[in-house]
């Protein structure tokens, strides 16, 4: 689907730094060159980085994101092509049976509060935008149904409007390697926007989220088999019983020279409509 250029009206900038005695917690600044190298070597493990959600305008992907609450991508994209084929936009979506909403997409599970989402979004979409998404963060979370974390992924999938998706993952990681000293997802978010080139928000989140899902698990990191760990001071992470506090630090070379095994992003359920 052809992405159009953001606007200036859309278009987003990273945020200043605070003064030093307008913060009482800010997170130091990251060295960049640690910065540019996590970059890199996500981007080789995690070459592909598009949604594997099935969908053919923005309207469709608000509607497969809000599916994917607590759902696998695989099963959204089995239930999607019935739901779609009858209700293909915001319109007909708008006019349809609540019941005939919730039994097309039972299977994928929360599906009376799925189905009132995505109708009283729907609705609102036509009320409030002339039957089309809307394609700034301030007006997608007004939408029932949709947070700042999936309006994130609307801009910058369907729109090309880069954002950083803040979920569980890309917290939890962002603090294990010193980018954010935050837990709250809106200081995540600025803080990444700082350090990352905003022509890689979009992609950076997603790697972070596959990284989170294959290597970096919240209860047992896979510090020994990383290849971020040379440059990953692990803030919080415990040293498991073997094997981690055995394994010498890896140096940075030459083994960050070497070619990096991809791997392929799997379809894990979500946690959570919106952190
Ligand atoms: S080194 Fe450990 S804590 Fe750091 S990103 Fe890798 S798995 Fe996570």
């Amino acid at each position: 689907m052809p992405r159009r250029d953001p606007s200036p009206r859309t278009r987003r900038t990273a945020p200043e730094q605070p003064p030093a005695s307008a913060a009482r917690r800010q997170t130091p600044v990251p060295d960049p060159d640690r910065v540019q190298k996590i970059r890199s070597l996500l981007t080789q493990l995690y070459p592909e980085t598009t949604t594997a959600l099935h969908y053919g305008s923005p309207f469709q992907l608000a509607v497969a994101t809000i599916l994917s609450a607590q759902c696998t991508d695989a099963r959204v994209n089995q239930v999607t092509p019935t739901l779609f084929a009858r209700y293909p936009d915001a319109e007909t979506m708008a006019q349809a049976e609540l019941e005939e909403i919730e039994h097309l997409i039972h299977s994928t599970g929360f599906f009376r509060a799925k189905a009132k989402n995505i109708q009283a979004c729907a609705r609102q979409i036509l009320e409030h935008h002339a039957g089309m998404l809307p394609d700034t963060l301030d007006a997608l979370v007004q939408l029932p149904g949709i947070g700042r974390k999936t309006a994130n992924v609307i801009l910058g999938d369907a729109f090309g409007i880069p954002g950083i998706p803040v979920d569980t993952h890309v917290g939890r990681l962002s603090r294990r390697l010193a980018l954010t000293i935050h837990s709250d997802p809106v200081k995540v978010e600025q803080d990444l926007m700082r350090w990352v080139p905003q022509n890689e928000w979009t992609t950076f989140s997603h790697r972070l989220i596959f990284h989170g899902r294959q290597v970096c698990h919240a209860r047992k990191p896979r510090c020994s088999a990383c290849v971020l760990e040379a440059y990953c001071p692990k803030v919080g992470v415990t040293p498991l019983p073997h094997a981690v506090t055995s394994v010498p630090a890896r140096a940075p070379s030459p083994q960050s020279s070497q070619p990096v095994r991809r791997a392929q992003p799997r379809s894990h359920p979500r946690k959570s409509p919106d952190a």
